[in-house]
């Protein structure tokens, strides 16, 4: 995004956040809000379990439920398809539970019928469920273009219950997506750049605030919370880790914008499965925060809490660590290269692809040291 065209601020947000334990069932209730007749896509791992689950609690006629599995890519096709088998049954309200995919397709199947949307996320590990936009791909999973929403999900509610039950891997890299929040907004800060609101729009002091706090969460709780997922158990420090994840990290990239870190998960995506191991998203932005902490000359105490807190929580920080051969120069001038054209040009200095590769290299070195 560019620079700010003027001073007027802008913040967005969901209209609503449940998060706790068992909360879906209350499904009926919350849904009731919007009024009877609901439309749900759910994850195919999940789709025997709740699928029953709702149809038993939707039999008393309180509330109508037509239930869409979900499996796969989420193209065009797709979305178009998903509602025009949910248009004849003229939903009140759309539900997406699942992943990424499933819950982008809920926001676009409601986009596309003018309806409220529900997203219910099964994992901690990214800040895309609060945000008003969706990915979309191609059946072979090329990235294949953004859709922005005028406003963000009207609730998104969280069952901690089955979050603590998703692999360990889920809930570290959710917090690698997260630790970018602030680094990312401060670059943005630096350059008066605009965020995803609107039309040129600068941040407010919510935004910034929402990304420091999202920050110190992670940094102070985010190992004890890792402790205790991985043992199924939903500590306070669970709940906090799992709010900055998905609500905090959520708000904060939405009203301040990416940087480096992103810029640099772009670029890893242009990797083969040859040249880079299979990595969540938030494992590309972690590596990619500490790149973006390195290239802005940051202070070494700085450096210190975060290469020491990812080695702790299990977040790379080496190239290996992202199944990535150091000495693969081309594949690692490919990424700088395509990482220049994405979110680096908010950084506040100038930058080139040399510049980034020998960031990328150097960051590794001196995540060596942490082994
Ligand atoms: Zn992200």
């Amino acid at each position: 995004m560019a620079r700010v065209i003027n001073g007027t601020r802008a913040f967005a947000a969901p209209s609503r956040y449940i998060q706790g334990r068992n909360e879906l069932d209350h499904l009926l209730e919350y849904t009731g809000i919007y009024g009877k007749n609901v439309f749900a896509i759910i994850d195919y791992f999940f789709y025997d379990q709740l699928s029953a689950k709702f149809q038993a609690m939707y039999q008393n006629g309180e509330g109508d439920i037509k239930i869409e599995r979900f499996e796969g890519q989420i193209t065009a096709e797709k979305i178009a398809r998903t509602t025009e088998l949910a248009s004849p049954f003229a939903p009140d309200v759309i539900v997406g539970i699942g992943g990424g995919k499933t819950v982008d397709t809920a926001k676009a199947v409601a986009d596309d019928l003018h309806r409220p949307v529900i997203v219910v996320p099964t994992t901690a590990s990214t800040d895309a469920p609060a945000s008003s936009l969706s990915v979309i791909y191609t059946e072979e999973g090329v990235h294949n273009g953004t859709r922005h929403y005028h406003k963000n999900p009207d609730l998104v509610l969280l069952d901690t219950e089955i979050l603590v039950h998703a692999p360990i891997r889920y809930l570290v890299a959710g917090m690698g997506d997260a630790l970018a929040t602030y680094v990312e907004a401060r670059a943005n800060m630096a350059s008066d750049s605009a965020n995803y609101i609107g039309r040129g729009y600068r941040r407010t002091l919510a935004g910034m605030a929402v990304a420091k706090a999202c920050q110190e969460t992670i940094l102070s709780k985010g190992y004890q919370a890792k402790l205790a997922a991985e043992q199924g158990l939903c500590t306070p420090d669970v709940e906090d880790v799992i709010e900055a994840n998905t609500l905090l990290s959520g708000l904060g990239f939405q009203n301040t914008g990416c940087a480096g870190a992103h810029a640099l998960n772009a670029g890893f995506s242009n990797l083969s499965g040859q040249e880079c191991g299979r990595m969540l998203h938030g494992e590309f932005v972690a590596f990619g925060t500490l790149v973006q902490l390195i290239l802005e000359q940051r202070p070494e105490e700085e450096f210190d809490r975060m290469f020491r807190f990812f080695k702790q929580v299990g977040l790379p920080t080496t190239l290996a660590g992202l199944g990535i051969d150091r000495n693969n120069h081309e594949a690692l001038y490919k990424v700088a290269e395509a990482s220049i054209k994405s979110y680096w040009t908010v950084e506040p200095f100038f930058l080139d692809a040399q510049t980034v590769f020998d960031g990328i290299l150097a960051t590794d070195r001196k995540g060596q040291c942490y082994e």
